[in-house]
């Protein structure tokens, strides 16, 4: 069964040309031109692929490499078949792991222990609140916000979370909604953004948002960069309204060597790689899904076109 696949990186598609040698041999990875184009039942993407797949009579199923689809869907000739985001068991739990992390390491300001211990002083600073007394809200309670709201709800955070509809989650305070927006964040002493990149989602992070969050809270954006603007962030670090911004994810990546963001004080960047999951367990997924989509069952994780996400 051939797969068309469409993405300049290589090292990462060697890889699962790897790993489905052991895992499903009869899946072939295969590049533009290397098959006929009938012989193609599926397509696997990582970019816009304007026009590309059009032409492809048999396709039965899409899948998208990235978890966000934003860019895929501005293909207007994307073949009307099921696009489906891979989001593996794995990636759920790196992204929950992710978010943890950085919410221990911004409520307890352990950022500035790490600067310390550049400057070889010792500073004990005041003693830490329990974790009741800081409230957190994820943005977007989908396939990898609501696992990470009902982890740190079951590590004793105030937690609230925000979706487009409603939600019921035990111990969860949910809002949906521009107005269920404005209610969470007086409360919101760490935002974490896991949402998607659509036309309403874009930019949502800005200066009028920042100013409805208590003075010196902290983000984390794991979610899509265009989510955020980042002048008006670099603007509330530097009023001290944001303590604290843990970036995965920027408009332009990989982000810039002349980004102000590298050496900002307030901000800790890293390289996109909250939730990616290894070769084995992707090329698992994609070999179970193919084999569902060929027999005609339902699949997970199709992409909603008209929601954009
Ligand atoms: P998902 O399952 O599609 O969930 C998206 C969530 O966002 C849903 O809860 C949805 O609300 C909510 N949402 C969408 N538009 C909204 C709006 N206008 N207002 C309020 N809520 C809105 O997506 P996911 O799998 O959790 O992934 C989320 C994003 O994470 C992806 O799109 C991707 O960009 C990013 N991501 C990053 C990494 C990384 O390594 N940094 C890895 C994977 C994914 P409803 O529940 O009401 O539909």
């Amino acid at each position: 069964m051939n797969v068309l696949v469409l993405s300049d990186d290589h090292e990462t598609v060697g890889q699962w040309r790897a790993a489905l040698e052991h895992i499903d041999p009869q899946i072939c990875l295969v590049r533009e031109g290397e098959v006929p184009g009938s012989t193609i039942v599926a397509a696997l993407v990582d970019q816009p692929v304007r026009g590309r797949l059009a032409a492809l009579p048999h396709l039965h199923v899409l899948f998208s490499m990235m978890a966000g689809v934003d860019a895929l869907l501005d293909d207007p000739t994307l073949p009307p078949i099921p696009l489906v985001r891979l989001v593996t068991h794995d990636t759920v739990a790196l992204m929950r792991e992710y978010v943890y992390y950085h919410v221990v390491r911004s409520r307890r300001r352990f950022y500035t222990i790490e600067e310390d211990q550049r400057r070889r002083r010792w500073n004990l600073g005041a003693p830490s609140s329990s974790p009741s007394s800081c409230g957190v809200s994820v943005l977007g309670l989908g396939r990898l916000g609501l696992p990470s709201a009902i982890m740190l709800r079951d590590l004793g955070y105030r937690v609230a979370g925000w979706s487009r509809t409603p939600k019921e989650v035990a111990g969860i305070r949910s809002f949906y909604g521009p107005v269920g927006l404005q209610e969470l964040l007086p409360t919101t002493n760490i935002l974490v953004c896991l949402l998607p990149l659509t036309i309403e989602t874009e930019g949502l992070l800005r200066a009028d948002l920042f100013n409805e969050l208590p003075f010196g809270a902290s983000i984390i954006n794991a979610g899509r960069g265009q989510c955020l603007n980042m002048d008006d962030l670099i603007a509330a670090l530097d009023s001290g309204q944001i303590s604290h911004a843990t970036l995965d994810v920027f408009p332009m990546e990989p982000l810039p060597s002349n980004s102000t963001l590298w050496s900002h004080a307030g901000v800790t960047v890293t390289p996109h790689i909250a939730a990616e999951p290894t070769p084995d367990v992707f090329v698992s997924r994609l070999s179970r899904d193919l084999r569902k989509a060929l027999r005609g069952d339902v699949l997970t994780d199709i992409v909603d076109r008209r929601a954009g996400y």
